[in-house]
C-alpha cells in the first residue's frame, strides 16, 4: 500500500480524498492557491504546499508546480480528483515520468477516450451501441449540413473535445444548422482549443444513465451498477441517484455488460464512468440506450454508488494504484437500497443562477444531525471565491427506498442556513418534491420545463416575520433560537408577543422588515407558525425556510433612506444600482443635500447628507451594482466654529 499521497485538487473532493487516505494510514499533502490559503482541505491535510495565484491556470492547472510539490514533500502518488488535470493524459504521463504513482487510468486510456469522436469509433469497434450520428473527418459546413439532414432533426452538434456540458448545440430544423454550427465551433475553439465537431441524433425524452466501472492492473474489470443523472440544467447534473428508477434487471445487465466491454476495449485501470443516453419515451430498454462518452476519472456523483454498494471508491482507487487487485469480484457486488445526491451551489436561482460569492458568515449544514451524508470543502467563516466552481457541498441521502432517500436530502436542505452567500437549496427542495421526480419520471428536460416554479422565491409566512422581529428586538448578535426556546421560556420568551403597547380597542400592531433583497414586508405582530430556528448575525435575523435563507432587518432604520448613524457613513439601504453621483470627494455639503441616487426595487432612492460637512470618502460610482450596506460615502462633519 502507498504511504503518502498528494491531492492535486481543492474543495469537497480534496477533503473527501483526504478522509479516505487518512483512514488507510497515508500521509496527505494538499496544494493550494492564494485564494485557498485558509481553506478546509489545506487544514485537513498533514502538509500543504502553496502553488501560486488564485486563477486555476496559474495554480491547480499547472502540472509542473504540482509535480514539484510532490517531490518537495516526498509524496509517492498524486490523486487528481475530478476537473482540473484529472483527464489530462500529458499530465498523467508527466507524473509517471517523474517516478510518481498516478492514481488514475493509463495515459493511453485517457487519450483514447479524450476525444468524443475517437472514443465513439472505438466503441463501435468493441460492439458497444453508440448514439447514431456523424463522426467524419470532413468538417466542411456543406458536408456537416448534408449529414445532419440525413440523420434527421433534431440533432445535436458536439465539440469533439468538449466537456462539462459546454460546446453543444441542439438544432431543430435544417435552416438553423449553419448558425448553430458556427456558434458551436466558436465556443469549442475558445473553450477547448479545438473546433472540430461531431453530429448526433438528438434523443427525445432523453435520460442520462451511466455505469461506474473499475479496473485493476491484473486485468480485472467490474461494474458497480448504474446511476441516473437526468436532472440537469444546461447539460450539467444537478441531482443524481442510484440505481436508476424503473431499471429492470435485464436492461441493467445489458448496459453494465456493455460498460465493462467499453472499459476492456481501452485496458482500463482505476475508476471510470461510461455515460449512456437513453430514449425513455416508453420505459428503459437496452435497444434504446447508447454510449455517449467515457469519463476517465472519479465522478462528482460517485457517492451515490458508494452508498448503495458499500464500497469506498477512493479506497479502491488507492489500492489499485498500489498494485493490489480489486477488493471484490463482480458476484460479490450488489445493490442495497437507493441513494440520491443533490449538488448545493453558491448561486442565486432567482437571478438566473448567477454565482454568489463572498464570506460564509452563517454556514450551518447539519443543525439537526440528519442521517444524510454531507461532502463539503468549506466551513463557517470560509470564503466562496469567484475563481472556482461554486459547488459548496453534496448532500447524499441513502435509504431503503427512493422516497425515503429523497426525504433525507430534503430534510437536510430544509434546515440548512447559509448567509449572505445565496444557494440553490430552495430550488433543490422544489425539485425533490416535484411530482414527476417523485414518480420516477425523470428526463433531462424536467428542470427546464418547470424552471418558473422552481426558481420562484416564496413569500415569508407571518410566523417567520414575527420570529425574525422578536430576535431582532431582544437578541444580540451570534445568538440562535430554536423552536424549543418558545416552549421552555413561557410567556416572555423571545418568540411570544408581549408588547405592552396598547391602543384603545383591539390591538393590531404592524411592523416592517426589509429582507436582503430589499423587499419590504409589512405584517401584523402576533404569534404564528415558527420556523425551526432563527439566528442573529451582524444585525440580521437569519431564518431558513423551505431551503431558502431569509435575512431580515427592521425597516425603520432605512425609513428615510439617509445615513443612519451620526458618524456620517452613507450605506446602501438595499442592494441596487447607483444611477447618479452628484458630489465629488472633497466637496462641501450641507445637511439634506442629495449625494447620490440608488435604483432598487424599481424605485429611485436619494441618499442625502446627514449634516453639514465634507465628502471625506466616496466609493459610489455611477452604474455600479452595490450590495446592501456597502459603504458608498462618508461625510466628515464641519468642525465646530
Ligand atoms: P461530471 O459528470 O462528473 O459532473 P463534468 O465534466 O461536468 O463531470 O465535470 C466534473 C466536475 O469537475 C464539475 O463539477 C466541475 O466542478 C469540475 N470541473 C470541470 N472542469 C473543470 C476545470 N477546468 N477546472 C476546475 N474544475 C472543473
Ligand atoms: P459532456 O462531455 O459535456 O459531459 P456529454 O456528451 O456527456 O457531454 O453530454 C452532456 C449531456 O448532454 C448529457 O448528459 C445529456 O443530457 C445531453 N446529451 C448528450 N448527447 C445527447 C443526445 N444525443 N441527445 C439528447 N441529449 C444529449
Ligand atoms: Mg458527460
Amino acid at each position: 500500500m502507498l504511504t503518502s499521497l498528494l491531492i492535486a485538487n481543492r474543495g469537497e473532493i480534496a477533503c473527501r480524498i483526504i478522509r479516505t487516505a487518512r483512514r488507510l494510514g497515508l500521509r496527505t499533502v494538499a496544494v493550494y492557491s492564494d485564494a485557498d490559503t485558509n481553506a478546509l482541505h489545506v487544514r485537513s491535510a498533514d502538509e500543504a504546499v502553496h502553488i501560486g495565484p488564485s486563477p486555476a491556470r496559474e495554480s491547480y492547472l499547472v502540472g509542473e508546480k504540482i509535480i514539484a510539490a510532490a517531490r518537495a514533500t516526498g509524496a509517492e502518488a498524486i490523486h487528481p480528483g475530478y476537473g482540473f488535470l484529472s483527464e489530462n493524459a500529458d499530465f498523467a504521463q508527466a507524473v509517471l515520468d517523474a517516478g510518481l504513482v498516478w492514481v488514475g487510468p493509463r495515459p493511453d486510456s485517457i487519450r483514447a477516450m479524450g476525444l468524443k469522436d475517437a472514443a465513439k469509433a472505438r466503441m463501435i469497434a468493441a460492439g458497444v451501441p453508440v448514439t447514431p450520428g456523424y463522426l467524419g473527418e470532413d468538417q466542411s459546413p456543406t458536408r456537416l449540413q448534408s449529414e445532419a439532414d440525413a440523420i434527421g432533426y433534431p440533432i445535436l452538434i458536439k465539440a469533439v473535445a468538449g466537456g462539462g456540458g459546454k460546446g453543444m448545440r441542439r438544432v431543430d430544423a435544417p435552416e438553423d444548422f449553419v448558425d448553430a454550427l458556427a456558434s458551436c465551433q466558436r465556443e469549442a475553439a475558445s473553450s477547448f482549443g479545438d473546433d472540430r465537431v461531431l453530429l448526433e441524433k438528438y434523443i427525445l425524452s432523453p435520460r442520462h444513465i451511466e455505469v461506474q466501472v473499475f479496473g485493476d492492473t491484473h486485468g480485472n474489470i467490474v461494474h458497480l451498477f448504474e446511476r441516473d443523472c437526468s436532472l440537469q440544467r444546461r447539460h450539467q447534473k444537478v441531482i443524481e441517484e442510484a440505481p436508476a428508477p424503473g431499471m429492470d434487471p435485464a436492461t441493467r445487465e445489458a448496459i453494465c455488460a456493455a460498460a465493462v466491454r467499453a472499459a476492456r476495449a481501452v485496458d482500463y485501470v482505476g475508476a471510470g464512468t461510461i455515460e449512456f443516453i437513453a430514449d425513455a419515451s416508453s420505459g428503459l430498454s437496452a435497444d434504446r440506450i447508447w454510449f455517449m462518452e467515457m469519463n476517465t476519472r472519479l465522478q462528482v456523483e460517485h457517492p451515490v454508488t458508494e452508498e448503495i454498494t458499500g464500497v469506498d471508491l477512493v479506497e479502491w482507487q488507492l489500492r489499485v494504484a498500489s498494485g493490489e487487485p480489486l477488493p471484490k469480484r463482480q458476484e460479490e457486488l450488489s445493490i442495497n437500497g437507493h441513494a440520491i445526491e443533490a449538488r448545493l451551489y453558491a448561486e442565486d436561482p432567482a437571478k438566473g443562477f448567477l454565482p454568489s460569492t463572498g464570506r460564509l458568515a452563517v454556514f450551518d449544514l447539519d443543525r439537526f444531525r440528519s442521517s444524510a451524508r454531507i461532502d463539503t470543502g468549506v466551513e463557517r467563516g470560509g470564503e466562496i471565491s469567484p475563481f472556482y466552481d461554486p459547488m459548496i457541498a453534496k448532500i447524499i441521502g441513502h435509504a431503503a427506498d427512493r422516497t425515503e432517500a429523497a426525504e433525507d436530502v430534503v430534510g437536510e436542505l430544509l434546515n440548512c442556513a447559509i448567509w449572505p452567500v445565496q444557494t440553490n437549496a430552495g430550488f433543490l427542495v422544489g425539485l425533490l418534491r416535484e411530482e414527476a421526480f417523485l414518480e420516477g419520471r425523470v428526463d433531462t428536460g424536467l428542470i427546464e420545463r418547470n424552471i418558473e416554479t422552481l426558481t420562484a422565491e416564496p413569500e415569508p409566512a407571518a410566523g417567520i416575520l414575527n420570529a425574525a422581529m422578536r430576535v431582532l428586538d431582544r437578541a444580540s448578535d451570534n445568538q440562535t433560537f430554536t423552536a424549543c426556546d418558545l416552549v421552555d421560556r413561557g410567556g416572555s420568551t423571545a418568540w411570544s408577543i408581549d408588547n405592552g403597547f396598547r391602543l384603545n380597542g383591539p390591538s393590531v400592531l404592524t411592523a416592517r422588515l426589509i429582507d436582503q433583497h430589499g423587499n419590504i414586508h409589512t405584517f401584523e405582530l402576533g404569534n404564528g407558525v415558527d420556523p425551526a430556528f432563527v439566528q442573529r448575525q451582524d444585525g440580521w435575523a437569519i431564518v431558513p425556510e423551505l431551503g431558502f435563507t431569509f435575512a431580515f432587518k427592521p425597516y425603520a432604520i432605512y425609513g428615510s433612506a439617509t445615513a443612519s448613524a451620526g458618524n456620517g457613513t452613507i450605506l446602501a439601504p438595499m442592494p441596487g444600482r447607483i444611477i447618479a453621483v452628484d458630489v465629488a470627494a472633497g466637496d462641501a455639503v450641507t445637511r439634506g443635500q442629495k449625494l447620490l441616487t440608488l435604483e432598487a426595487m424599481k424605485m429611485e432612492h436619494s441618499l442625502t447628507a446627514p449634516f453639514d460637512g465634507t465628502v471625506a470618502e466616496l466609493n459610489a460610482v455611477a452604474g455600479a451594482q452595490v450590495q446592501v450596506e456597502a459603504l458608498l460615502a462618508r461625510i466628515e462633519p464641519k468642525p465646530e466654529e
